[in-house]
């Protein structure tokens, strides 16, 4: 059987200050423990769905006016970021926001700080060191001392720490060499497959993120112009024309 429905937006409308209507309905499906990528330019409007998911709008003055976003068939859009956690799903913000002043691992306890069995945050930090053996070696480094990649492993680890189902992760490229992309890119996809966590995340670097993904949603001004499973975007001549390259 197909996978269940695990997120789906459905022509959602955003707007800024009340009057910079940015998003132009949106629609999205992530299907349960699949890897969906919403790619674009810059601007399109990537983070700004992120983050209506994660109702993270409302600091950016920024607000849903229309549509709605259901998870497991549940009406989300008045939760608070922290009901979300709570119900698994967890954002994982653009520019690596890590506490720069803590080291690596009080970095990573900071994401268990709803939490309260210390074995089981315990057997979590273990489990994140696992999947990011770097941030093992880097425990008692100070974060800002630690290289740019560090820092987004740092800021995924951070959203594993709650457990999650869902990471919403925003541009985890940004700013990365190569190398250190793939390298956290696989550390995605083998979350993905070993521990089922489900993905929805936004990148410019189409190459990379349909090479990880199953699914990707193409975003200009506001709106979804194009979407497929990956692999067919990937060899898609518009896409390739257009987009490929970008990042
Ligand atoms: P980027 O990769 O640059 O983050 P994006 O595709 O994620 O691009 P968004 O950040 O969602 O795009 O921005 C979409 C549009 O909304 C842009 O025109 C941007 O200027 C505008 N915008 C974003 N945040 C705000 C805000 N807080 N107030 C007003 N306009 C905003």
């Amino acid at each position: 059987p197909a996978p269940a429905t695990l997120l789906n937006v459905n022509g959602i409308e955003v707007i800024y200050n009340h009057v910079i209507l940015v998003l132009k309905g949106v629609s999205l499906q992530v299907p349960e423990g699949s890897i969906v990528a919403i790619l674009g330019g810059n601007g399109a409007g990537k983070t700004t769905t992120l983050r209506a998911v994660s109702n993270l709008l409302q600091g950016e003055r920024g607000e849903v006016t229309k549509g709605s976003i259901e998870l497991r068939g549940e009406r989300i859009e008045n939760l608070t970021p922290a009901d979300l956690v709570k119900r698994g799903v967890v954002q994982v913000m653009e520019g690596r926001h890590c506490f720069a002043h803590l080291t690596i691992e009080e970095n990573l306890l900071t994401g268990a700080y709803t939490r309260t069995s210390k074995p089981e945050i315990a057997a979590n930090l273990e489990k994140v060191y696992t999947y990011f053996p770097r941030l093992k070696t880097r425990r008692t480094s100070q974060a800002a001392y630690t290289s740019g990649g560090e820092q987004q492993m740092c800021a995924i680890g951070r959203a594993l720490m709650t457990n999650p189902s869902m990471v919403l992760l925003d541009e985890p490229s940004m700013g990365l060499a190569p190398q250190i992309v793939e390298e956290v890119f696989n550390i995605v996809k083998d979350l993905n497959t070993r521990e089922k966590v489900t993905f929805l995340l936004a990148e410019q670097n189409t190459n990379m993120a349909l090479k990880y993904s199953d699914y990707g949603y193409i975003m200009e001004s506001g709106r979804v112009v194009m979407d497929g499973a990956a692999a067919s975007l990937a060899n898609n001549e518009d896409v390739k024309e257009f987009y490929l390259g970008m990042g």
